[in-house]
């Protein structure tokens, strides 16, 4: 067994650090307190290939594998948990499902303008009365002609007024409830479809989170993504992806708070020594590193698993599950460390900790992670 990254890996885990320190660290704490999406940063993450990491490189993206994928959300998210949630639901939720569910048409319109960051992508299946219970959903798409008309609200959507386009899940029979949800693409500027309210939160504060609203929106069959009423079945893949990119967001966090704790314990002095040499402050950064290693072996196994297994759901939700909740402990733990200063806006470990609450919610909350691997063991019994 080699727990070792690939050498091709490493170096692409080495160039986005590069871009990060150029690109990213200086300017994370300012976009985070102005609440404000980084919209000068799409060219430099288009031409660095962040755009479009798993799209082909006959489409203009990087053609790379998810484990590559996870690095670089990882690598992100030590500097900006923000830019790192936008990396992951552009590439991962709207662009993945085009890749992996669109036409020859669509993959044509589409995922060359995303990688280029001519549009960013969105992705919407939560609605304000359906969250965990995903296939609740009440938005519908009603056949008119050659083509649906939309109707109905979507929450909590990133990119939902920055993104270009959103592929979006609606349901075209609602009594089926799951068997009777479709995916479509719609572009913004589609009459009917209007970016709602932008949404105020904790944290990931410069990613774009809002309402969308669809009212008598009109597109036509070429829109349509996948069979008709397949819709949810194709979520649950794109979710299984989704959920190990959101697991390295965590575990890159977790580590970008370790690294700031560490520094600080070696620095602070207190009672004429560095804190670091309490071991009460040994202990925190000792159990983070040993939690953090344990979540990194999770999310790598599941990301080297995406590519080679046609599921992996419970290796996800283990993954997201074990580090999302071992990244808000280890920010936790990086405050306490810095004492006073960890609570302000000094130090980067406040920032940190409120997005990695984010991790525990988003793409299936921890408890709906225990429920599929629950699910998992007692079916297998
Ligand atoms: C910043 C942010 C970005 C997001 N981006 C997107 C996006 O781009 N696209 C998108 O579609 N969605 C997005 N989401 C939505 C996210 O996936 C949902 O918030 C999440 O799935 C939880 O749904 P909910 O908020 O409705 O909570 P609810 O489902 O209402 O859950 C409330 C509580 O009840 C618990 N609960 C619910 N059901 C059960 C059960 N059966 N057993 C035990 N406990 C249960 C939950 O775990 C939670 O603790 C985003 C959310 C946030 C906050």
């Amino acid at each position: 067994m080699d727990f070792e990254l690939p050498e091709s890996h490493r170096e692409i885990q080495r160039s986005v650090r590069e871009f990060c320190a150029r690109h990213v660290k200086p300017f994370a704490r300012g976009w985070d307190e102005a609440e404000r999406f980084p919209t000068e940063l799409v060219g430099p993450l288009a031409e660095a290939g962040l755009l479009g990491i798993r799209v082909p490189e006959a489409y203009g993206g990087s053609g790379l594998d998810t484990l590559a994928y996870a690095v670089i959300v990882e690598e992100v998210a030590k500097c900006d948990g923000s830019l790192a949630l936008t990396l992951a639901s552009h590439n991962g939720l709207g662009t993945g499902h085009l890749l992996r569910f669109g036409s020859d048409a669509q993959r044509e319109r589409y995922l060359p303008r995303a990688a280029s960051g001519e549009w960013l992508a969105a992705w919407a299946l939560t609605e304000p009365g359906s969250g965990s219970d995903a296939a609740g959903l009440r938005t519908t798409a009603v056949r008119r002609g050659e083509g649906w008309v939309l109707n109905g609200t979507k929450m909590f959507i990133t990119q939902g007024i920055v993104g270009g386009f959103c592929v979006v899940l609606a349901s075209t029979n609602l009594a089926a409830k799951q068997r009777g949800i479709t995916a479509f693409v719609v572009e913004h500027g589609t009459p009917g479809f209007k970016p709602g309210r932008h949404l105020e939160k904790l944290g990931m504060r410069s990613s774009d989170t809002a309402e969308l609203v669809f009212e008598d929106c009109y597109v036509p069959d070429s829109q349509r993504v996948g069979e008709v009423d397949h819709g949810f079945l194709d979520t649950l893949q794109i979710l299984d992806r989704g959920r190990v990119s959101i697991a390295a967001l965590a575990l890159g966090l977790g580590e970008g708070s370790l690294d700031c704790a560490v520094a600080y314990a070696k620095d602070r002095q207190q009672f004429g020594r560095p804190i670091g040499d309490f071991q009460a402050i040994q202990w925190m950064l000792a159990d983070s590193r040993a939690e953090l290693e344990a979540a990194r072996l999770l999310v790598y196994r599941a990301a080297w698993l995406a590519d080679r297994e046609p599921r992996y759901s419970r290796e996800a939700s283990m993954a997201k599950l074990f580090a999302s909740e071992a990244g808000t402990r280890a920010c936790n733990r990086a405050l306490q460390v810095h004492g006073g200063y960890g609570y302000t806006r000094e130090f980067p470990v406040e920032r940190h900790l409120r997005d990695a609450k984010l991790c525990e919610l988003g793409e299936g909350t921890s408890e709906v992670q225990r429920l599929v691997i629950a699910r998992h063991l007692l079916e297998q019994r």
